[in-house]
């Protein structure tokens, strides 16, 4: 079967909180927008049960907040298309193709909102303790665990910082890595002078235990190969992160982590392509700097296109 093509005038890659985002504001500028997702719509926050730093809710599901979301962009007239995979992406020329299945998609902009994948702690048990007692992101649950015990998995500087933010809250806290911490020294300095922090290096979870939810954790001392049985509340999970770029890594320059080398304009190495969300490389990875950089990467698209057309 022949394929369709399509002009657009933007194509936005993930429909997370930075994709929808920037759709709401390209409908609302008239532009002829359709947000591609190759799963469910959503992202990383869809299954989230109680965010409470988004402002404006005191507390809301994830599954409302970005379903509200999807509706205010598609009452502007931007089309959201669930469970379709892009096979083919052009992104160097000044008209860009993205194909999928049914069309081709012809565009002077992409904007790139692929998002990322937390590393999951390779354990079976993972998913049953799954936001019982498992988590990922220390600035969005931390809360739930005050006077609580703590363990924080990982050595480089995201998971130091996760282990000195959440001291915050914890009546104790072990901070569990495998081999030496990679964290810088200042940072490593701070973790050693805190007194509710209890440093245990060489040492590997080897379990998790508990009921409806984590009610311990078994570590393994890889220099003696015993084992031992530890008291947690929580574990907070921090060894490393994917971004989502295997579609176009060749295309566009990307940082040492692997994410999107984009600046607070958003704008990436290729004329028209656009970064937001996640997928950038930034410090701060929240709803909140989704929503902003898909709000910016719209805005300056459009200034984009309005000089495109000048020429033209
Ligand atoms: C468990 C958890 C809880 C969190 N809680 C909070 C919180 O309470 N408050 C807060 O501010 N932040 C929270 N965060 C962080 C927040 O979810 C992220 O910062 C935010 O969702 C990032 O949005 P995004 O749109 O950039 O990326 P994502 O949410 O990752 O969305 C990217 C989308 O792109 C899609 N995609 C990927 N590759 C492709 C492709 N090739 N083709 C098409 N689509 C593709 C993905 O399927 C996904 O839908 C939490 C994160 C996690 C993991």
């Amino acid at each position: 079967m022949e394929k369709t093509s399509v002009k657009k005038d933007i194509v936005i890659i993930g429909a997370g909180m930075a994709g929808l985002t920037a759709a709401l504001y390209a409908g609302r500028m008239n532009l002829n927008t359709i947000v591609l997702e190759n799963a469910i719509v959503g992202g990383q926050i869809a299954n989230a049960t109680g965010i409470e730093n988004y402002p404006g809710f005191m507390t809301v599901t994830g599954k409302e907040l970005i379903e509200t979301v999807q509706k205010q962009a598609e009452n502007v007239g931007a089309v959201v298309d669930e469970f379709d995979i892009i096979e083919r992406l052009e992104l160097q020329n000044e008209t860009k193709l993205v194909e999928t299945a049914n069309y081709i998609y012809e565009t002077p902009v992409v904007i790139l909102a692929t998002g990322m994948n937390r590393r999951k702690l390779p354990l079976a048990e993972e998913s049953k303790f799954a936001n019982r007692g498992v988590h990922y992101c220390e600035l969005c649950d931390g809360h739930m665990y005050q006077d609580k015990i703590i363990a924080v998995m990982g050595g480089g500087n995201a998971a130091l910082d996760a282990a000195l933010f959440l001291t915050k809250y914890a009546s104790k806290l072990y901070l569990v890595h495998r081999s030496q911490f990679r964290a810088d020294e200042i940072t490593q300095e701070k973790v050693k002078q805190n007194s509710k922090i209890e440093i245990m290096l060489e040492t590997e979870i080897t379990k998790l235990l508990g009921d409806t939810r984590l009610r311990k954790i078994e570590i393994l001392d890889k220099n003696t190969q015993s084992s031992s049985l530890l008291d947690v509340d929580a574990i907070f999970v921090n060894i490393g992160v994917e971004p989502n770029t295997a579609l176009f890594k060749d295309q566009i320059k990307l940082s040492k982590r692997g994410h999107i080398l984009a600046g607070e304009d958003c704008r990436t190495n290729l004329d028209g392509v656009f970064a937001a969300g996640d997928i950038r490389e930034k410090e701060i990875h929240q709803l909140t700097t989704a929503a902003s950089d898909g709000t910016t990467a719209a805005l300056l698209a459009e200034k984009y296109i309005a000089k495109l057309r000048e020429v033209n």
